[in-house]
């Protein structure tokens, strides 16, 4: 098996410090499973590159994520870095690379580990549950649009697609399939959630929704409107195996769900599209803790480990799928025995401290 081609973007604030702490596990992974041979390939990109030499992705690096096996990215944006239209660099930057590589499918896993302090008082048999976030439509199909009436109106529009509907929804249901179920009970449930009780686009979604469940007769599938969605989520998420969802919509209920499992610095994601793929953390570059070396790694380690499943699935390698499952492995270890955790989760160990902590704890 040739080496698999991985694009590394650090990007800005803690992306480079999470960056290199996610090296040293895969480095370590690498030694573990010599079979599994990554090409790691590193870019500058985002608001520091677009302040230093003008352009925020450059084409030659936007060719190699396009060619690349799959794009990992820590973490883009500077909040005094400004486009000259007065906007931050991030939107523009990810929303192109999410339509230049097809990214269609925003997948963020919301699993309680055990040892993690959780903010419910009762939340049964555990959390685990997988939200879908439709990633090129919906709200944010107006990015770069809108339009403004005077200095009196303004308005963007929410776009729906059977196509881009029907392929989100269909994404949820092959993830449930591989799942084991809602921690509840162990049935499998994928729920759509939306709006349909006020807008015509919502009630399309749902729609789509229901069309493409018939396909998937062996799963249970119901819908709930977003804002009692996020009451369930608080009161029982043990009830929930796979929710999927409207664009906006998943980036909200997205931070919902990463606070209710350890906050930010643990939450990662992965990006598919029918192709191509691109795995971050859900956090931000949270400028106030950058450079400091005390940046929960966590989030970046685990969307490696996403990587690692899909290119594992994609491409039916064992190897992959083993070293995916060492990392996670590690990870739950570590986050078990409670002594090397950064700020974040209560502890005082630095960034570099938990990677290497992480890293002694692969086993091949
Ligand atoms: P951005 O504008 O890039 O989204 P932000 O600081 O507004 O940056 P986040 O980076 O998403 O938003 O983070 C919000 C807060 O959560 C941070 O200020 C920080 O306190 C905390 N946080 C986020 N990620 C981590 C992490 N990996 N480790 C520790 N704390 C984190």
């Amino acid at each position: 098996m040739s080496a698999y081609r991985i694009v590394l973007l650090p990007g800005d604030g803690i992306g480079p410090e999470t960056m290199s702490a996610t090296r040293l596990v895969l480095d370590r992974v690498v030694s573990r499973f010599p079979e599994l041979r990554l090409d790691l390939k590193s870019h500058e990109a985002g608001a520091s590159h677009y302040r230093d030499f003008g352009e925020v992705l450059p084409d030659h690096v936007l060719t190699d994520c396009l060619s690349a096996d799959a794009v990992l990215l820590s973490a883009i944006g500077l909040p005094d870095v400004r486009l000259p239209d007065g906007t931050e660099v991030q939107p523009q930057m990810m929303v192109g690379l999410r339509r230049a590589m097809q990214l269609h499918s925003a997948v963020r896993p919301v699993k309680l580990y055990p040892g993690v302090p959780c903010p419910l008082r009762d939340y049964g048999p555990g959390i685990d549950l997988v939200i879908v976030r439709e990633n090129l439509e919906g709200m944010f199909a107006s990015f770069g649009g809108g339009s403004m009436v005077g200095d009196e109106v303004a308005t963007d529009t929410i776009v729906i697609t059977r196509e881009g509907t029907s392929r989100v929804v269909d994404v949820a249901f092959q993830i449930a399939r591989r799942r084991n179920g809602r921690p509840a009970d162990g049935k499998r449930l994928v729920t759509c959630v939306d709006k349909a009780n006020v807008f015509r686009s919502m009630a399309f979604f749902r729609k789509v929704f229901c069309d493409v469940a018939k396909s998937f007769p062996e799963i249970e599938h119901d819908e709930v409107y977003v804002d009692a969605m996020s009451l369930l989520m608080v009161q029982r998420p043990q009830d929930f195996d796979v929710l999927v969802m409207e664009n906006q919509f998943g980036d909200i209920l997205s931070d919902l769900g990463a606070a209710l499992v350890g906050g930010l610095g643990l939450a990662p994601s992965a990006e598919i599209g029918n192709e191509r793929a691109l795995f971050q953390p859900s956090h931000g570059t949270a400028p106030q803790i950058a450079g400091q070396n005390v940046a929960n790694p966590i989030a970046t380690i685990l969307s490696a480990k996403m990587m690692l499943e899909w290119l594992g699935d994609r491409h039916d390698d064992t190897n992959c799928r083993r070293a995916a499952a060492a990392i996670e492995s590690a990870v739950a270890a570590l986050l078990e025995q409670g002594a090397t955790l950064t700020p974040d989760l209560g502890g005082k160990a630095s960034t570099t401290d938990v990677a290497r902590a992480i890293a002694e704890l692969i086993v091949g």
